[in-house]
């Protein structure tokens, strides 16, 4: 499934929730068009690319898969981290303090631990309630079978099955922008956004006051 995020207000979503007014793919959360771009990364893209397109069949495939796979949801997560770390702070002042935040947790247990601190909850508690229950289960198996191999285990690797990597995929996407989505409401480029919705909608109020006032003027010409 392709995703996309708005450069205006940095949400996540499906292509299939995203709507198409006069043409314009428009944002559902600020009404943006045409204000968009592929989600995620083209790095992480690329990793799930090269999987997808890797011979199933072949001796090495669970390898080679555990490791790129491994590799985008580790990158999928530090992107998470940032976005749950920055919050409503500037990057210009603090980027470079979560920076140093998440090089001094490297690794994914040291992550996930992280992800604890700064979130409502473990992950996996909040990738359960965003509805997929399996996800963490999927990534611990992966993980496991990518230690085992890249430590010269090749045969652990001949367990990966080409479909739990295939629905590991579409489940990772959909948790992290669900995520992703999340935590973006507290951040100030959503605030940004969300602040000239809510102008836009005094401006009505006031137009549509204005507009009853003329009205009611008019008919009260109209009575003299
Ligand atoms: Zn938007």
């Amino acid at each position: 499934m392709i995703y996309h995020l708005c450069t205006e207000c940095d949400q996540i979503e499906p292509d299939s929730e995203w709507i198409i007014e006069w043409g314009n793919k428009t944002c559902k959360h600020c009404r943006a068009s045409n204000k968009y771009e592929l989600w995620p990364s083209t790095e992480i893209r690329e990793l799930f690319e090269t999987i997808q397109k890797y011979n199933s069949e072949s001796f090495e495939y669970g390898l080679v898969s555990s490791v790129f796979i491994s590799a985008a949801l580790e990158l999928l997560l530090e992107r998470l981290l940032f976005k749950m770390a920055i919050k409503n702070l500037l990057y210009d002042e603090v980027g470079h303090l979560i920076e140093y935040l998440l090089d001094s947790n490297q690794g994914r247990s040291k992550r996930l631990q992280l992800y604890k601190r700064l979130g409502y909850g473990s992950f996996e508690k909040e990738a359960k309630e965003s509805g997929y229950s399996h996800f963490l289960k999927h990534w611990n198996e992966i993980a496991k079978i990518r230690n085992k191999s890249v430590h010269g285990d090749i045969k652990e690797g001949t367990k990966l099955k080409s479909s739990l990597v295939e629905s590991t995929i579409s489940e990772s996407l959909a948790v992290f922008s669900r995520l992703y989505n999340k935590y973006n409401t507290e951040s100030i480029r959503y605030d940004v956004a969300t602040e000239s919705k809510r102008n836009l909608a005094k401006d009505l109020e006031r137009l549509k006051t204005w507009k009853k006032q003329v009205v009611r003027d008019i008919d009260l010409d109209a009575d003299d």
